[in-house]
């Protein structure tokens, strides 16, 4: 069946949603696609905070708000989309509140502010309270509230259809080619649906999934981005994934940042606060691939706590029950259900755990997908949100600046494509186009190789954990470009027990991981080429950054063998590359 709409969007997180009320607003005739019911998605489970310099407490600008967020991605950060965060977060926050969002409040009723990890006032002389929150449940208010905006102004939503390709015309798209659609999969009878239209937004969210410890929901398996890879986009910047300090030991599960934005602090085994050691000044609000390698050092020199001294504590003990109770409810509950361990008097295990994804889908400051290192234009391709790379965060994301970073991008994509999409006609689809991906999802259903989709995706999980982690060093790549090789040759004959069309999850998880593998061989090979450390990027064997050789984004490029990679260089307007400390 074909389905027409002007504007496609296949993704309902913060980006997605505020892109699809900029369209409604524009009297756009857009859909959004999504395999999850839309408040199920990852954006629901942000805790912390979006920040935004509304100085509501203390003297705050934009201008700093821009410098930190640079000096936070370690300097790979293109500074004119830096700008345009750091500007527009305002705004757009104001725009949220008046949306409705139910902000934590001053006594004298402005938006409350928190410090986060890496936010300075005056840039760097100490913490600032920047980031703008509801409770420990900031993601959950954002994503409800545009939501009901969008239901509100009449957004139609195919929930539950799992998109498996991208369609265009003229070419593909790494080659020239326009957007023109997608092809969805009906989760509920398996019935496979053809979307025309003349835009297509990629607001997918992250692939935390390729790690085995993550603080990322089941779902976050890179779609969008292999989706755009295997039709010739490139993958930009994947050497960079985050670790997040504060994961809950063995689970991966996250404890909020904003439980030391409030005043907690880390603690090795021997009960020292041992983040004074690695950034005097900032302390435990150093940004986040600092306060993961300390933790990683810790242990290394046997200074971690538990029985196999494999982590550390969060210490929230001095903050007291009110301060808890009031602002970070929901992580304390974590810690209560899924470590047995009581927050208010005792200490919390934590150890990093696989958070955000630096990397993704190359695109402008007005979220239109770029295909080659020469910035060109895919016409019609707009990607915002985790699945893209801007690149606002460069090569380490601060706390708090992805979801303003959905709210910028997604409200800019939003625009764009609302401009871009009127007055030109629709693209022509030929009448089988999506007979290609038909054919491979029936060859997933019909496998017989007997090879196990769990295996796959558990050595996988380990193997990227392991070798591919905080830490990095050539022959621990080397082995994982081996294995994720190896791995792709087993997906290829992967069986799975069920042939139906009702809901058959195991089917679109096979698909998935076939995602989660692009993802991994592009982190592996670019990781392995970037021969320096910077942001959440460590080699062992390079330990310092080289603004040389490497002040360059890496982009991916899909080949029959492994990626190709080429470069491109970073925008630099206002902050020249300094050393790093805090
Ligand atoms: C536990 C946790 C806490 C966090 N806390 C914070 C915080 O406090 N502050 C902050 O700034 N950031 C935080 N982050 C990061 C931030 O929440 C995410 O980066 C952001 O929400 C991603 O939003 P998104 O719109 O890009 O995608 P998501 O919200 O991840 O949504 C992805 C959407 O894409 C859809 N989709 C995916 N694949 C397909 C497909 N094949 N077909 C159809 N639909 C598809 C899904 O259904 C979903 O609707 C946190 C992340 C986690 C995991």
């Amino acid at each position: 069946m074909q389905i027409d709409h002007d504007a496609i969007i296949v993704g309902a997180g913060g980006a997605g949603l505020w892109a699809a009320l900029e369209l409604a607003k524009a009297g756009v005739n857009a859909a959004v696609l999504t395999k999850l019911y839309p408040t199920r998605s990852h954006t629901g489970a942000a805790q912390g905070g979006v920040c935004a310099a509304l100085g509501n407490q203390e003297e705050d600008h934009w201008e700093w708000h821009m410098y930190d967020t640079i000096k936070g991605g370690d300097y790979l950060v293109d500074q004119d989309a830096a700008e345009v965060l750091a500007r527009e977060a305002i705004e757009t926050v104001i725009e949220l509140e008046h949306m409705g969002l139910p902000f934590n409040r001053t006594p004298d009723g402005r938006i409350d502010q928190r410090r986060f990890g890496g936010h300075t006032r005056n840039f760097g002389e100490g913490p600032v309270k920047r980031a703008c929150f509801a409770a420990d449940r900031t993601g959950h208010m954002i994503l409800q509230t545009l939501y009901q905006q969008c239901i509100k102004l009449g957004v139609k939503f195919y929930d539950e259809y799992h998109v498996i390709d991208l369609l265009s015309e003229g070419g593909d798209l790494g080659e020239g080619g326009r957007a023109a659609g997608v092809v969805a999969y009906r989760i509920a009878d398996g019935e496979i649906h053809t979307f025309r239209s003349k835009a297509v937004m990629i607001a997918t969210g992250g692939f935390g999934r390729m790690f085995r410890i993550t603080s990322n929901a089941w779902s976050l398996t890179g779609d969008g981005v292999a989706l755009a890879y295997r039709h010739g986009i490139p993958m930009q910047d994947m050497e960079f994934y985050q670790f997040h300090p504060t994961g809950i030991a063995g689970i991966g599960i996250l404890l909020s940042e904003a439980a030391r934005g409030e005043g907690g602090i880390l603690l090795n085994g021997k009960n020292e606060q041992f983040m004074k050691r690695y950034a005097p000044s900032m302390v435990d609000l150093a940004p986040r691939d600092i306060v993961s390698r300390a933790i990683y050092l810790e242990i290394k020199a046997g200074l971690g706590a538990g029985p196999a001294k494999d982590y550390v504590y969060l210490d929230v003990r001095h903050l007291g029950r009110a301060v808890i109770e009031e602002k970070l409810p929901d992580i304390t509950d974590f810690a209560r259900v899924y470590l047995g361990v009581e927050p208010i008097t005792e200490l919390v295990p934590i150890q990093p755990t696989a958070h955000y994804a630096m990397g993704g889908i190359p695109t402008d400051i007005n979220s239109r997908v770029l295909r080659d290192e020469k910035s060109t234009v895919v016409p019609g391709l707009y990607a915002a949100g985790e699945c893209a790379c801007v690149s606002v965060h460069g090569a380490n994301r601060l706390g708090t600046n992805s979801l303003v970073d959905l709210l910028v991008f997604g409200r800019r994509a939003g625009r764009q494509m609302a401009a871009d999409v009127t007055g030109i006609a629709m693209p022509d689809l030929p009448d089988d186009a999506e007979a290609g991906v038909r054919a491979e999802i029936e060859a997933i259903r019909n496998s017989k190789g007997g090879e196990s989709f769990a295996k796959v995706r558990t050595e996988l999980a380990d193997v990227m954990m392991d070798n591919v982690g905080v830490y990095r060093e050539e022959s621990l790549l080397l082995a994982a470009q081996a294995k994720v090789r190896e791995l792709r040759e087993r997906y290829a004959r992967i069986t799975v027990a069920d042939k139906g069309m009702v809901f058959n999850t195991e089917l679109l998880e096979t698909r998935e991981l076939g995602y989660l593998l692009d993802c991994a061989e592009t982190t592996v090979e670019a990781a392995l080429a970037r021969k320096e450390s910077r942001g959440g990027h460590a080699r062992e064997d390079f330990p310092d950054r080289d603004d040389v050789n490497f002040l360059t984004h890496s982009l991916a490029f899909r080949t029959g063998d492994l990626p190709a990679l080429r470069y491109k260089p970073v925008t630099i307007t206002k902050f020249q590359p300094k050393p790093r400390t805090y």
